[in-house]
């Protein structure tokens, strides 16, 4: 084979590699079961600045976990919560991220899966932090002003993750209990995403967006 021929495929090879590595790490406190359920999101976008909407990509956890930095259980709370409701605005449409607001709560987690799903953003009025609501979100479609609350029920988050997230937040958890805490996030993490069970609530509301 052609040297030049031989070094393009060796290049190729050492980045697929690289790119399972990377899907890997991202993803690898999940178990088997969680990544076989995995689904993505389909979003759509304008083909550039001043284009026509028509621009669609499909959007997987591992890319929620590049933007937001690791994997964590509040991400997948997120990216679950996210899925029910963008469902239940769009159907089997994708997310328009032309048309869609959103308020999350107070969790850089919730917050950053907010964001990068909806296509809001502070600074142009479409993309606020809260927390004078119930639930974890209120996304809206501006078209038709339809707009939706996203709960996680009650019960489904084990009470001691958020007791000993307090604690490790206070500097008050050692080394091994913080492993604790980052074992039960993870199982909590698998928990949600190995079955599609009734974890989340999601409710129309009318929503006047100021
Ligand atoms: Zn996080």
């Amino acid at each position: 084979m052609h040297f030049i021929m031989k070094s393009i495929l060796f290049s190729v090879l050492i980045f697929s590699l690289t790119i399972g590595v990377t899907i890997a790490q991202n993803l690898n406190v999940l178990s088997e079961d969680a990544i076989a359920n995995l689904k993505t999101i389909r979003v759509v976008d304008t083909e550039f600045s001043k284009g026509r909407l028509g621009h669609e990509q499909e959007i997987e956890l591992a890319d929620l976990v590049k933007l937001h930095g690791h994997l964590c259980d509040g991400l997948v709370v997120g990216w679950r919560a996210l899925e029910k409701g963008m469902h239940a605005l769009y159907a089997d449409e994708p997310v328009d991220r032309t048309n869609t607001r959103l308020i999350s709560k107070p969790s850089p987690c919730l917050a950053d899966a907010g964001m990068y799903i909806s296509g809001g953003r502070t600074a142009f009025g479409s993309f606020e932090v809260r927390n004078d609501f119930d639930g974890l979100y209120l996304i809206q479609r501006i078209d038709t002003q339809e707009a939706v609350s996203v709960s996680l029920n009650e019960g489904v988050k084990p009470a001691i993750i958020d007791e000993m997230g307090s604690q490790a937040v206070n500097q008050e958890l050692n080394p091994c209990d913080l492993q604790k805490l980052r074992a039960l996030e993870d199982d909590f993490s698998n928990y949600l995403l190995e079955e599609d069970s009734n974890f989340f609530t999601v409710k129309h509301l009318p929503l006047k967006w100021t």
